[in-house]
């Protein structure tokens, strides 16, 4: 209202509709156990309920996620998501206690995140191939201008997929190969790629449906990738892009080395066309879900501890070490015959390098406990990592 023109009483009158509304509307978080049901107040929802941000996306659309699903069988999840690069910026009062309690005490008002794609500073990259089965890193990016999976519209959608496949078109070498569009493949095409872990899952997940990103699926969802199905790019599920380096075995410092090499690529083809990813100083890359900011890197591997993964510490371990564990079928899958898909739990604050350094020594400290349990000694919980000051 124009305050000159009603005066105190009609300011007066705001603050009481507001506030009166806003607690007529606040969701039931009793059972909750997500970040976002850990930080999210009356007061804060009060103060942001009415705030949009520029393409119109507004809080009760990011946090409607986390109110659909109170808990995940297998992972504390944020439960709250950005529908735009300026989601961050708008939300911040419930967004920046979310992103410092899921990564490790990162205050994202005063502290900067480093990045780093030289894998040459990696260290002892290669895992004991009697215990890890398979090596991946993966990140995401978002293409600015254009809002992310939760919010943007069919046009936004297909804009992406033209984008980022005109531009995937320029990969040379090792790296060069081919898109393939969910819409054209078959059943049977789409299934073998998921049960060889090179696709996404179908839309299945209550956290991709009730974020409103499995809309008009399948529309202008496929995957990219070169012919030895080694570098891999999936477009618009999560994010606009995750890109992807994988292979059998247990040579996670190859893994990494192509990760960088095609991912400057990438973004060097993106920019080529005029397009940039979506980045800043205090969250680095932005990405749909919290728990991708920074580098929005997850290293991990498929690695088979049947005797540690019994033993009561396992948990704590995994904590200290600043790793999380998955099913080997993905993130929505528990875990066969004690073979787990074991990675970096933080993305924020820590380069690349770091965070694949913490991966490398961490799951070599797990093969080190299950060798020990194997010969009947006892394991250690190592000191907790330490959080940011
Ligand atoms: P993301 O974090 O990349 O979205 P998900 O948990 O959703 O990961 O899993 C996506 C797919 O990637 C699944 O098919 C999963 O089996 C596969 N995957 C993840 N890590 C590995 C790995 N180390 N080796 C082989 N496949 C993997
Ligand atoms: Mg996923």
């Amino acid at each position: 209202p124009d305050n000159r023109k009603w005066g105190r009483s009609a300011v007066v009158m705001t603050v009481v509709c507001a506030s009166c509304l806003s607690s007529a509307e606040y969701p039931d978080l009793r059972k909750h156990n997500n970040c976002m049901a850990s930080s999210l107040t009356p007061a804060i929802y009060a103060r942001l309920c009415d705030k949009v941000t520029p393409n119109g996306y507004t809080l009760d659309a990011a946090i409607q996620t986390g109110v659909d699903n109170p808990g995940h069988p297998f992972i504390k999840t944020v439960g709250m998501v950005a529908g735009d690069e300026e989601s961050y910026e708008v939300f911040a009062e419930l967004l920046d206690p979310i992103i410092k309690e899921r990564h490790n005490g990162y205050d994202p008002k005063a502290m900067k995140h480093p990045t780093d794609l030289d894998s040459s500073k990696i260290q002892a990259g290669q895992f004991d191939e009697r215990y890890v089965l398979s090596s991946r890193v993966r990140t995401g990016r978002s293409i600015r201008g254009l809002s992310l999976p939760p919010a943007c519209t069919r046009a936004e959608r297909r804009e992406v997929e033209r984008v980022v496949v005109d531009a995937l078109s320029g990969l040379k070498g090792d790296l060069a190969g081919k898109y393939y569009s969910l819409t054209l493949m078959t059943e049977q095409e789409q299934q073998q790629l998921i049960d060889d872990h090179f696709l996404f899952d179908k839309p299945v997940s209550p956290l991709l449906t009730c974020a409103g990103m499995a809309r008009d699926w399948p529309d202008a969802r496929g995957i990219w990738h070169n012919n030895e199905k080694t570098f891999l790019i999936w477009i618009n599920e999560e994010d606009h892009t995750r890109v992807i380096s994988m292979e059998k075995g247990g040579n996670m410092k190859r893994v990494f080395e192509r990760f960088c090499r095609g991912l400057k690529q990438v973004e060097h083809l993106i920019q080529e066309r005029g397009w940039e990813f979506m980045w800043n100083e205090r969250l680095g890359y932005i990405l749909t879900c919290p728990s991708n900011l920074g580098t929005g890197l997850r290293a991990g591997v498929h690695v088979k501890l049947p005797l540690l993964s019994k033993d009561a510490r396992f948990s704590k371990i995994l904590d200290n070490l600043r790793l999380q564990k998955r099913g080997t079928g993905g993130v929505d899958t528990a875990a066969v015959g004690g073979t787990f898909d074991i990675s970096n739990l933080d993305r924020l604050g820590q380069s690349e390098v770091q965070l694949v350094q913490t991966v490398i020594d961490g799951v070599n400290y797990l093969i080190e406990c299950e060798k020990r349990l194997e010969k009947g000694q006892d394991i250690k919980v190592p000191p907790p990592i330490k959080q940011f000051k």
